[in-house]
This record gives C-alpha cells, sequence and structure tokens, in this order.
C-alpha cells in the first residue's frame, strides 16, 4: 500500500531500496522531490536562472525536463543532431514532439553543417566512436549554451552512468578525471556551468517516471552504444546492486562525501587556456574540434 500523507492507496511500485511502496501520483511527487533535494544539495542553480537541458530524446533527459519544468524552473532543450543513420531523425521528432507539450524551444545544432556526422567522423579519426561523440557534444553544448546566455546546462546522466564512470575511473586511477567527477562544475574560464540532476536516479528509476507520466521517449539504442565499454561496466554493476540493492548509490555517494573533497584539496587545478583557432577554452594551443577539423580538410583533399 502507499501510505504517503496519510492516504492509503493501492500502491503501483515498491521500492526495496528506499523500503517504500507508491502509487502512481506519489511516485512522481517522490521522484521530484529527491531531484529538488540534490539540485538544492549540490547549489546546481536558482529559479530564476535560464537552464538549457541537452535532449537525445531517450527516457533519461525526458524525465528530468518533465521533472524540471513540474517543479517551475525555466528549461529549453538543445539537440545535436549527430547525423546517425535511421536514429537521429526518429530522436529529432519525438525531442520536437515533447517540446510542444512541454511548451518550451529547443534548440538544434546539425553536426553535418557544423563539421560532419558521427558516421563520417570514425571512418576519419582513429579513436572509438563514442569518445569522438562526446568530445563534439561537449564542445557544441558548452559553445551554444554560452553564446545563447544559458546560465547553466543540464545532462540527464543517471546513478547507473555515474557509477560506471566512477568504477572505470578508478580500475585505470585516472585521478584527473576523478576530480571532475562531480554532479556540479562550475563556470569560469569560457565554461557554462554543467549539472547533473539526476546523479541519485536510476535509470529504472527514470523509467517508470516516464511511464508513469506518459512521456514517450526514443527508445532505440545507438547502433555505436555496443562498443562502449561502460556497458561492459554497468553489467557487472547490475550484478552486485541485484545481490545488495542500493550499493550502487551508496558507492557513488560515499565517493563524493569521503573522497572528492580530498581529491579537490590535493590535485591543483589545470590551467585553462584558449584555442589559437576558433577562440574556444582549452588545454593546449588547439582543441580537439579544430584538431578534427583539420584532419578532415586533409581527408577531403586526397
Ligand atoms: Fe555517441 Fe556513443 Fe552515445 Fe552513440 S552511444 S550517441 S556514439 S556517445
Ligand atoms: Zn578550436
Amino acid at each position: 500500500m502507499c501510505k504517503s500523507q496519510g492516504i492509503k492507496r493501492v500502491s503501483d511500485i515498491d521500492l526495496p531500496k528506499y523500503r517504500i511502496s507508491l502509487c502512481k501520483e506519489h511516485y512522481s511527487e517522490w521522484y521530484r522531490r529527491r531531484i529538488q533535494k540534490t539540485i538544492k544539495k549540490y547549489k546546481m542553480f536558482s529559479e530564476d536562472e535560464k537552464i538549457l537541458i541537452a535532449v537525445s530524446g531517450g527516457k533519461d533527459c525526458f524525465a528530468l525536463w518533465h521533472s524540471l519544468v513540474k517543479l517551475g524552473y525555466e528549461v529549453d532543450g538543445l539537440f545535436i543532431n549527430l547525423g546517425i543513420e535511421k536514429t537521429s531523425e526518429k530522436a529529432r521528432d519525438i525531442i520536437l514532439a515533447f517540446a510542444k507539450r512541454l511548451g518550451r524551444d529547443v534548440h538544434i545544432v546539425e553536426l553535418k553543417e557544423e563539421l560532419a556526422t558521427i558516421p563520417s567522423l570514425r571512418k576519419i579519426i582513429r579513436k572509438p566512436t563514442c569518445s569522438i561523440c562526446g568530445t563534439v557534444k561537449r564542445y557544441y553544448m558548452n559553445k551554444t549554451a554560452r553564446d545563447l546566455g544559458y546560465d547553466v546546462l543540464t545532462t540527464g546522466h543517471n546513478l547507473d552512468d555515474e557509477v560506471s564512470v566512477l568504477f572505470g575511473n578508478i580500475i585505470n586511477w585516472n585521478i584527473e578525471f576523478l576530480k571532475k567527477q562531480y554532479p556540479v562544475l562550475r563556470e569560469g574560464d569560457g565554461f557554462v556551468r554543467k549539472v547533473k540532476p539526476l546523479c541519485k536516479m536510476s535509470e529504472e528509476e527514470n523509467r517508470i517516471y516516464c511511464e508513469f507520466n506518459e512521456i514517450i521517449y526514443f527508445k532505440e539504442p545507438c547502433p555505436y552504444s555496443k562498443q562502449a565499454t561502460s556497458l561492459k561496466y554497468n553489467a557487472l554493476l547490475d550484478q552486485l546492486e541485484s545481490e545488495f540493492a542500493g550499493k550502487k548509490l551508496d558507492f557513488y555517494s560515499n565517493f563524493l562525501k569521503k573522497m572528492h573533497p580530498l581529491l579537490n584539496q590535493r590535485i591543483q587545478k589545470k590551467e585553462v587556456g584558449s584555442c589559437e583557432i576558433c577562440g574556444e577554452p582549452c588545454f593546449s594551443n588547439k582543441c580537439s574540434i579544430c584538431y578534427i577539423r583539420e584532419k578532415l580538410d586533409k581527408s577531403y583533399s586526397v
């Protein structure tokens, strides 16, 4: 039974991790309360700031966008059209329909016009596709949010994403990356503030929120996702979670509470410069996108 607010109703979902059972309505309220708590705890943004959410059409970003709008925040969407056959165009249609339902704007960056599509880039750049894609998305998300005057950029990274990245960074002792793994990256040096309000919500909790709120999202996986190492880490961590409910949340929360402050004290901040070609912030003379652009130019001239 759902016993929220002293009213007994037949529950629609059991959450053993939190030892509660909830009906649809109270699940949605509980879910949004948890997001609001994360926003406040990490001082992500306030009610009067302009927020841009990066959307792929998937359940996580849609659950977050819907929740933030319901919580009273001003949030527009940003879709980076990666030009991936069969999926990007469908995702775009779903995003436009959802933005209409929410009554919010969507900005679209066409990678084909800005640089080249992901299928073209992966033929030229000798790096894993997801690594190229991540670099490209980070560049255009930051540039678009800043140029359009948004105070903050939010993404739908969920607990499962964060835990698998954390696990990968620990396995490889990537200290620099561990330091950057925090729900908020403050603005400055040409970077906008970046936040992850879903960092403590699991993929499954986001899926349930979409289901209970009749949110239609894009379900087809990216054709390149099979190559992502994080998926393999995720499978291992899912096994751990099935044996010990709540372990992922403990692992991540304890990292933020106990380990991250130590890393913050001890590791020096890297100097941020600007790209000598495009002027965007970067850590060497030339940014990754200008490096990619040079490679593209060379490949076209062969
Ligand atoms: Fe990009 Fe990889 Fe995600 Fe596909 S799975 S959208 S290639 S990061
Ligand atoms: Zn550049």
